[in-house]
């Protein structure tokens, strides 16, 4: 059989399905009920791009003793006032990023002159940023310009934030950042 009869056959055969009484609209709704059934609902936010897009990821067994949480599925929000429960085809493979083995769920460092990443605990590394932080910015402040004019600044210091960043994270990235005195500062659309 041709592709095209073959397609052109699926397509009497639907047609059949409706005639006879099958709606399949609703099978699909149905199905889509099962898969999510028994999960609950997290909402969440698109990472990929700086439009934001809202999502709802559903996990299946986070309540259950012994289960091991897994995410079975990920859908647009219909309430999220950005895109009313549409997502474009990277938003729509969440699921898959999510579910990904060689996803990274704790921190790593590269030491310098390594050649390789290790990882970290995160009480580590927040110790470690904390104490390049500090190194750095006592190493290279700026109390006054040339002209001598108080300027209280950390040139040696960039933030650059990511498209998850939330307002009210980023309300705090700005008021912790500009207390150290650090000028460059870049977040993606929502600040
Ligand atoms: S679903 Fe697409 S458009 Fe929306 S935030 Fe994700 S990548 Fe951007």
């Amino acid at each position: 059989m041709k592709r095209r009869t073959f397609l052109k056959g699926s397509a009497a055969a639907v047609g059949g399905a409706v005639a006879l009484g099958f709606d399949l609209k609703e099978a699909r709704a149905e199905m889509r009920e099962l898969k999510i059934a028994r999960t609950t609902e997290t909402r969440s936010t698109c990472p990929y791009c700086s439009v934001s897009c809202g999502v709802i990821i559903h996990t299946l067994g986070d309540k259950a003793k012994n289960a091991v949480p897994q995410v079975v599925h990920v859908e647009g929000d219909p309430d999220h006032p950005i895109n009313r429960g549409t997502l474009c085809p990277k938003g729509a493979s969440l699921e898959q990023d999510i579910r990904n083995e060689r996803r990274l769920l704790k921190p790593q460092v590269r030491r310098p002159g390594s050649d390789h990443w290790e990882d970290i605990d995160w009480d580590s590394a927040i110790d470690e940023v904390g104490r390049w932080i500090k190194n750095t910015r006592d190493a290279s402040f700026i109390e006054k310009d040339p002209k001598g004019r108080t300027v209280n600044r950390c040139e040696s210091i960039a933030w650059n934030g990511g498209c998850t960043d939330t307002n009210e994270f980023n309300y705090l990235v700005v008021k912790t950042m500009r207390s150290l005195g650090v000028c460059f500062l870049e977040n993606q659309a929502r600040l």
